[in-house]
């Protein structure tokens, strides 16, 4: 068997907001290669967990490293560059340009070159071709010269998703990636995350315990900003603790 490594750990991590903890001290150990879920009830920390791992928010306290490296309080634009990239809990496209060209964008984003070239026909024909490849492994292929603000809801989740992609990123963290969708985009998006988990490691917000059954290798559980478990899915999902966790929450 292959030898264990943890590709991201964070150590006492901890987030206030105007004195209250949005995340306490939480240690957290992701396999490279692996698919983690990240579950808890509303208002865990989940959201400002990814916050925090992206550079979006600085820490309080604790520690970030990431293959390696440390990363507390670095700026986002680079922990991307280190290959960190996340997809959004709401939807964040513009609406009248088109699904290629946003992929266009995020290619020429993460390629370094200036904003001096932005949007140039020269400079955008040097992505397309990657941008229609990226497209296809998300399934929007033939949706590519429609306005993205016309594509239904599940696609333009998939749009993020290409979006993401699109920095190549060694790891993902996605945010509730089946949020407000129907039985058969979700069967669609557990089918695609399964696909492009290849070659890099995911961490995954998700409700959907179906979901996270079909593809987590590890839970991590959160609730009011702390690690309640983490382990093995079919492990955690029968611990009396996130049952209760779970029961006492808005979980139907
Ligand atoms: P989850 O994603 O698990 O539902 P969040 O990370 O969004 O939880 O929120 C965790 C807690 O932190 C919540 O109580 C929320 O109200 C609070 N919180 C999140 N962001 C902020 C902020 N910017 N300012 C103040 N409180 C916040
Ligand atoms: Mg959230």
């Amino acid at each position: 068997m292959r030898k264990s490594h943890a590709i991201l750990v964070t150590q006492d991590l901890s987030k206030e907001f105007q004195g209250f903890r949005a995340v306490n001290g939480v240690d957290l150990s992701v396999e490279d290669g692996t698919v983690h879920a990240l579950v808890g009830p509303n208002g865990a920390g989940k959201t400002t967990l990814f916050n925090l791992l992206t550079g979006f928010l600085k820490p309080s306290g604790g520690r970030i490293s990431f293959a390696g490296q440390d990363i507390t309080g670095q700026p986002p634009e680079r922990i991307a560059g280190l290959g960190i990239a996340r997809s959004f809990q709401v939807t964040s496209l513009f609406a009248q340009i088109s699904v290629r060209n946003h992929v266009e964008l995020a290619l020429q984003s993460g390629s370094g070159l200036g904003h001096r070239f932005w949007r140039t026909d020269k400079v955008m024909r040097r992505f397309s071709g990657r941008a229609l490849e990226l497209l296809g492994e998300v399934g929007l292929a033939d949706l590519a010269d429609r306005p993205a603000g016309s594509l239904p809801y599940g696609q333009k989740r998939a749009l993020e998703l290409a979006l993401a992609l699109a920095l190549d990123p060694k790891l993902l963290l996605l945010d509730e990636p089946t949020a407000g969708m129907g039985l058969e985009d979700v069967d669609r998006t557990v089918a695609l995350v399964d696909r492009i988990r290849q070659g890099r490691t995911v961490v995954m917000v998700e409700h959907n315990m179906s979901v996270v059954g079909s593809l987590a290798d590890t839970v991590t559980v959160l609730q009011r900003g702390e690690v309640l478990t983490a382990g093995p899915y079919e492990q955690v999902k029968s611990d009396a603790r996130v049952i209760e966790a779970y029961l006492g929450a808005d979980v139907a």
